[in-house]
């Protein structure tokens, strides 16, 4: 939340300027003081459009705006991902494997994306209060779970230091999106206890339909089309018309044949506060027909 930071900062320099003033205060205090006057607000809900594995040796501006996004919200005490890549059917399962391992899942691509490491701790009591929040079905523990691309190819960037716990939670791949709304609302309750919610997708990702050439200029006008409508939808915050896009027929066919990148942003919608707006936090199309676009709850 860019505005609570700044507040955060303003009061600062009065604080240490009376301390300075003070001989009889002592770190201990100064340190409690500090702390109290840190805003306690909710840590932040995304959506991040992932996109091709590439991204995860790239500089770009895709990756330019998750370093950014990383430097803006800090750091939380755990960071819940919900990944494309984590498809489960008939069950919800969170991770709790205290020293997740990285899963190259993705093949046929350079060497250098199999050398990257991302040696992020798991969250087991974290995984554990998420099963104590959800009330409407028993989500399982699930021990051998490491991270997945969709959550170690952005997390490298918004925190290099791989010094923020991470656990994935699974998508129940049979159920439908207004099943994965709900779900996501139960997880609000974790952003007060120091967990960042963070959906890993892409909101038009079709395999069958893309360019080999990463910064192919032509989108065709399907993945166009989808992209703004969900852009207006998102700014309006229609989060029904958003469960509902197989409405719009074609172009959602095109757009989303499969719905398991575009899941994750469902969860995030649900998990987002009842008077939350959007920020996108970065739009593009990359390889001609994936929406990169992202965005964070504010
Ligand atoms: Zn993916």
């Amino acid at each position: 939340m860019p505005g609570t930071q700044t507040e955060a900062n303003e009061g600062a320099f009065p604080l240490w300027f009376g301390i300075w003033e003070s001989a009889a205060m002592n770190l201990n205090a100064l340190e409690r003081m500090i702390s109290e006057r840190k805003p306690a607000g909710p840590q932040p809900v995304v959506f991040i459009g992932h996109g091709s594995p590439m991204n995860i040796v790239r500089d770009n501006a895709f990756t330019r705006s998750l370093t950014e996004l990383g430097e803006q919200v800090g750091k939380p005490r755990a960071v819940l991902v919900i990944s494309a890549h984590w498809l489960t059917r008939g069950d919800t399962k969170v991770a709790v494997n205290p020293g997740p391992p990285v899963i190259y899942d993705f093949g046929g691509f350079p060497e250098d994306l199999y050398r990257v490491k991302y040696p992020a701790k798991g969250a087991p009591l974290v995984a554990r209060e998420v099963i104590a929040e959800v009330q409407s079905i028993a989500i399982h523990e699930d021990h051998e779970m490491g991270l997945d691309h969709g959550a170690w190819s952005i997390l490298r960037f918004m925190w290099p230091l791989a010094d923020v716990p991470v656990f994935q939670m699974s998508i129940d791949y049979y159920k439908p999106p207004a099943y994965h709304f709900e779900l996501g609302k139960q997880l609000r309750r974790l952003r007060n206890k120091g967990v960042m919610i963070l959906g890993s997708g892409n909101i038009v990702h079709n395999l069958r339909q893309i360019s080999w050439e990463e910064n192919d200029p032509w989108v065709p006008d399907w993945a166009q089309e989808f992209d703004a409508w969900t852009k207006v939808k998102l700014e309006a915050g229609d989060y029904t018309a958003l469960q509902n896009y197989r409405e719009l027929g074609t172009v959602a066919k095109m757009a989303v044949p499969t719905n398991d990148h575009y899941l994750p942003m469902i969860y995030a919608l649900g998990a987002l506060g009842e008077k939350e707006a959007i920020r996108f936090t970065h739009e593009s199309f990359q390889n001609g027909s994936i929406s990169m676009r992202s965005f964070q709850g504010v």
